[in-house]
């Protein structure tokens, strides 16, 4: 093994936070991850410094949510006239513009409410889908990944022989009405979903997913299979409802959906649309949004509309804004660079890697074809992107969980140059590991 990082300060730091924290790591995920956490003490722009002196070019962003980067200079200097501002109780000055660039952009965004994390904004949208349509039934995907709260991540029996396939299965934890109310379906299968309208007519409220199955291991959807939902959601009056926790922003200012082109009833944003700072955001169509006007349905939260979150969604929109064209182009160009390299150097170690799904939010898989489907993701490659991950790792080069790696504003060649230093050594350690 060429590991070339010490990580002895971070792992000190891990052994004392085990004796608080149940698992050492703040995430159920991280947890299945079997290296220790690194514990970090400085970043700018792509890059991190650890306890330990090391630096990493930081493909995480903190699951994707630093799309500005690191202390980027105006969006602190934004949120900084916030930090130690008065927590305003009800409304305060500047908000609107954070509505006024979602409907801007976000082609379902006809009006918009506001929540802290991604699981509790898809948890709003989902209740508002049952209120309005008074059905119950939910339409989801498996290896879709829409938060930590039951009615998101329960999964059925079959699951149990596959621990690797999202949504997890948590036995035992589950209230057991939602069985009922969810029904799970494969990815990219439009006859499945056919047959469950025909199955359930008038039943089902909505149909929910990520517009690009990033979860489930960067698998866009076939030609014609949202349209064919959009159409079947439309005939039946269910909400469809789009995930763009991870695509929106990422994918351009309108998300998945203008990429697409196939408009949503709902949908929610989080990670990127905050820059880091915990926001969310649900949107949608101003019929079924008035359905919080007329008190039919709740929303409330003694942080929805907090100002800082307000304030971050502002100055995202606006510092990306003013260069859109630049920055998207140029992290294309930067992501395209890094999987050149990336493929001469598997094509030197005789390592087999893939690479799938948006440029912005792409997985390195460790097989040499694309996959198709959500089933070859789950399981043995799943486990192998993990191992591959510790190594890139080991190299500097710190990647999302399994094997994803989140693009920000501030790429440039530096950072390809730094990934061809590294990438190398990182592959020669998979190999090892994994043969
Ligand atoms: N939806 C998607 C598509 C996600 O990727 C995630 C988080 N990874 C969530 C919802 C849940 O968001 P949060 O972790 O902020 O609750």
């Amino acid at each position: 093994m060429k590991m070339i990082y010490s990580r002895k300060q971070s792992q000190k730091h891990h052994e004392l936070l085990k004796t608080f924290l149940p698992g050492g790591k703040y995430s159920s995920y991280a947890i299945k991850d079997s290296s220790s956490p690194i514990v970090f003490c400085r970043g700018k722009g792509s890059r991190l410094w650890d306890v330990d002196g090391n630096e990493y070019l930081d493909f995480n962003l903190k699951s994707g949510s630093a799309f500005l980067g690191h202390a980027h200079d105006e969006f602190s200097s934004v949120l900084g006239d916030f930090i130690g501002a008065p927590f305003f109780a009800d409304h305060y000055s500047n908000e609107l513009a954070a509505c006024r660039y979602l409907r801007q952009y976000i082609p379902c965004c006809e009006a918009v409410r506001f929540g802290l994390s991604g699981t509790e904004i898809v948890l709003n949208a989902v209740r508002l889908a049952r209120a309005y349509t008074h059905r119950s039934k939910i339409i989801r995907f498996y290896g879709h990944y829409h938060g930590n709260a039951d009615p998101l991540i329960y999964s059925n029996k079959v699951l149990i022989e596959r621990p690797f396939l999202r949504p997890f299965v948590t036995e035992g934890a589950i209230d057991s009405h939602i069985e009922n109310d969810n029904l799970l379906l494969p990815w990219n299968d439009i006859e499945a979903v056919e047959k469950a309208f025909q199955d359930y007519t008038e039943q089902i409220a909505a149909v929910i997913m990520e517009p690009v199955a990033v979860n489930g291991g960067g698998i866009y959807p076939k030609e014609g299979y949202l349209e064919r939902i959009r159409e079947l959601c439309t005939n039946n009056n269910a909400i469809l409802i789009f995930d763009e926790i991870i695509t929106g922003i990422r994918m351009g200012l309108g998300g998945a959906q203008s990429v697409l082109k196939v408009v949503p009833d709902l949908c929610v944003l989080g990670k990127a649309v905050g820059g880091g700072i915990p926001v969310s955001v649900l949107c949608g169509k101003m019929d079924i949004m008035n359905a919080y006007e007329s008190g039919r349905v709740i929303q409330a939260g003694t942080f929805n509309g907090y100002t800082l979150g307000l304030t971050a969604i502002g100055s995202v929109f606006q510092i990306i804004e003013k260069h859109a064209d630049n920055y998207y182009q140029n992290m294309e160009r930067v992501m395209k660079n890094i999987c050149s390299v990336l493929f001469e150097s598997a094509k030197k170690v005789g390592f087999p890697v893939s690479v799938q799904g948006p440029l912005t939010c792409m997985s390195i898989h460790c097989t040499e074809s694309e996959l198709k489907s959500v089933d070859e993701f789950d399981g043995k490659v799943r486990f192998m992107d993990g191992v591959l991950r510790e190594c890139f790792i080991g190299h500097g080069i710190l990647n999302a969980y399994t094997s994803r790696i989140y693009a920000n504003i501030n790429l440039t060649e530096d950072d390809v140059e730094f990934f061809g230093k590294r990438i190398t050594g990182a592959l020669e350690d998979a190999s090892l590991l994994l043969s």
